[in-house]
């Protein structure tokens, strides 16, 4: 596989010389006929990078496809309409989630990171069918999601569920803590009506709730305590994955610890994996087995926890992790500045989304789109610094 890139990089970088050979030629002296042997070299040359981009996107979905995943996510879309003609339908879309690719292994932790508007909170929603699927599929279990239908998919729900943000707002102020359990729990038949309390007291033990929290209401508690409940509720109905929506950013640093051990504790006993959508690093490195890094509704780099953190390779990650302190007195950080606001997701920068704020920006990011490959095994990254440098022989580990 690896070979036969390396061949067509070869091949792509031969046409190219040969342009430039070509145009020499030409700038003392050519005619029309050789000016369109060049246009379609060129065009060729394009055609094969194309054609290498869809092999890539190919390759990958089919890696995911193939493996052993709980949750495979192949080319993930989800548009929101923003205009629409006289009959209603779309014009212009705002495009949250573009072309996402990943799996997740049944008890391992994926890790999704970027900056607010990234659209990692909308890729968790739409994997959980909160909202509906524009393109590409959602494979739970062997159970395509993005195409059930409403019935099928209440009986899949209890197996996926999500711990939001908020532990304010996520529960109900009328209900008690033992009734915000239950309730799920009894819609579901999780277990029989008659041991449905000693379930619930069971579930809060485990979270770490005492028993008389059952009889109390939510606006009795704090924070911590709140998303205890709502971590409760999730457990209840046995889940295979929980979607954790930056489920310790609304809390005090002392009660994330307490919060993040309760769950690497849980996945270690119950199996259970977890989407863990956070812009903490330090949380996201503490809990997670891989990590994707997204920006403008697409995967940036992916891979390992160990090998994204020892070596970030997108200009993007590397400026994120610049900004995580590091708990030594003696080392100095580089903290690498992004320039402006991330674009709209409406109208996304031409070529690599990135570059009206990479500082290694380079004629070619502003036309082409990179190509999200794999550059060691299981790390993937899209950015033309890689590309080019292969081109002129540099590899990378
Ligand atoms: Fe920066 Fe270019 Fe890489 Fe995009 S492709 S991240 S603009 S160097």
């Amino acid at each position: 596989m690896n070979k036969n890139r390396k061949l067509k990089e070869n091949k792509i970088k031969g046409q190219i010389e040969e342009t430039i050979v070509e145009e020499t030629e030409i700038v003392g002296g050519g005619n029309v006929t050789e000016v369109t042997e060049i246009t379609e070299t060129t065009a060729e040359a394009v055609d094969i990078t194309a054609a290498e981009a869809e092999a890539e996107r190919n390759a990958l979905a089919e890696s995911i496809d193939e493996g052993d995943y709980l949750l495979k996510v192949e080319h993930l879309k989800k548009y929101f309409p923003l205009a629409t003609d006289f009959f209603g339908r779309p014009t212009s879309f705002v495009r949250a989630v573009d072309d996402v690719t990943f799996g997740v292994k049944a008890g391992q932790t994926v890790g999704i990171v970027g900056e607010s508007g990234c659209g990692k909170t909308t890729m968790g929603r739409t994997v959980l069918r909160l909202h509906s699927v524009t393109g590409g599929k959602v494979i739970f279990d062997g159970h395509d999601i993005g195409s059930m239908s409403a019935s099928q998919l209440r009986k899949i729900r209890p197996q996926i569920q999500m711990i939001f943000q908020d532990p304010y707002s996520s529960l109900s102020p009328r209900l008690r803590v033992g009734d915000i359990i239950g309730e799920a729990v009894a819609e579901h038949g999780i277990v029989p009506k008659e041991q449905l309390k000693d379930y619930v007291l069971s579930i809060m033990n485990k979270c770490g709730l005492q028993t008389h929290y059952y009889e109390r209401y939510p606006h009795e508690f704090s924070g911590g305590q709140r998303q205890r409940i709502c971590i409760a509720r999730a457990l209840a109905l046995k889940p295979k994955l929980v979607i954790c929506d930056e489920p310790v950013s609304a809390l005090d640093v002392s009660i994330q610890a307490q919060i993040i051990n309760l769950l690497k504790s849980l996945q270690k006993n119950d199996g259970i994996a977890y989407i863990f959508i956070s812009h903490d690093l330090s949380v996201v490195e503490h809990i997670s087995d891989e990590v994707g890094v997204m920006y403008l509704g697409s995967m940036v780099e992916y891979g390992n926890k160990k090998d994204i953190f020892a070596n970030p390779m997108h200009p993007y990650t590397q400026a994120l992790f610049s900004a995580v302190p590091v708990p030594d007195p003696d080392v100095k950080n580089k903290r690498i500045i992004l320039k402006g606001d991330i674009p709209s997701p409406a109208n996304p920068p031409s070529g690599c989304k990135f570059h009206t704020r990479c500082n290694k920006c380079m004629e070619i990011c502003k036309t082409e789109t990179p190509v999200f490959k794999e550059y060691a095994p299981g790390h993937r990254v899209a950015c033309h610094l890689y590309e080019q440098n292969n081109l002129s022989g540099i590899t990378h580990e």
